[in-house]
């Protein structure tokens, strides 16, 4: 499959910060920058849009997306998480104060956007791909998400500190090619890390001894700030196979 990454603090340019792919040009795997990654015509080609969690920088051009297309012709949009964060998109996002509720506009028999609850672990396809969102441990309720074509499967984790199921899952998933993680902040915050339900490149390397497949691990979301020093302390970690991941570059995977 073919996973651009829109968005993924990867780089010392605008968007980093913000936590977006785009799978096959038509599955968006988080929001945080995709209509200011994607041209016009490429944002309407967007049909798809998985969702990991409710923080902003995973869903905060997802009012954008809409709005920029909401007059195309033909333009439906389908978002889809577990039912946690499908709440919290209604009740925070859609809720006609933030942004209008697009699940019921132009009207309620057609509307440009549906909010579709998945349960998890449960397998469900779009487009040839199948999914299974799986629970991770991260300060709100949230998933992440196994992918898998005919050629391979890839394992998005999402935002998580130390986490379980995810690696079991991950573990079962034959053709595996890649999993993408994160290590958000520095090992000097460790504390902070802990608390905000993320990683630092030491408990990382214990975190990656639960993977069992001898795969390519691609981090996202290194605080930008730290940019630099997450980098170097991942290469001490001397793990073959880790790479960050560039923001804008596009992964056959
Ligand atoms: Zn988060």
């Amino acid at each position: 499959m073919k996973l651009k990454a829109l968005g993924c603090y990867g780089g010392n340019i605008p968007g980093h910060g913000m936590t977006s792919f785009l799978v096959n040009d038509t599955l968006a795997l988080d929001a945080g920058w995709v209509s200011n990654a994607l041209s016009l015509r490429q944002q309407e080609r967007v049909k798809d849009i998985l969702i990991s969690h409710s923080h902003l920088d995973h869903t905060c051009t997802l009012p954008f997306l809409i709005d920029n297309n909401f007059t195309a012709p033909g333009f439906a949009l389908r978002i889809y998480s577990i039912p946690e964060v499908v709440a919290s998109m209604r009740n925070h996002l859609f809720n006609n104060q933030t942004w209008p509720d697009f699940t019921s506009l132009p009207n309620d028999m057609t509307p440009v956007l549906k909010l579709v609850e998945i349960q998890p672990e449960e397998p469900f396809v779009i487009n040839g791909l199948k999914i299974r969102a799986v629970h991770v441990s991260h300060s709100v309720p949230t998933a992440g998400y196994i992918l898998e074509d005919k050629k391979g499967a890839v394992a998005f984790s999402s935002d998580t500190g130390p986490t379980h199921r995810f690696w079991e899952i991950t573990n079962q998933t034959k053709k595996l090619k890649a999993v993408i993680t994160e290590c958000s902040f520095p090992n000097e915050l460790r504390e902070l890390a802990k608390v905000s339900g993320h990683m630092t490149p030491w408990m990382l390397e214990l975190e990656l001894k639960k993977l069992k497949k001898d795969v390519p691990v691609y981090i996202y979301g290194c605080k930008p700030k730290h940019l630099g020093i997450i980098k170097r302390e991942l290469k001490a970690l001397k793990i073959r196979n880790l790479h960050v991941m560039v923001q804008g570059r596009t992964y056959n995977l």
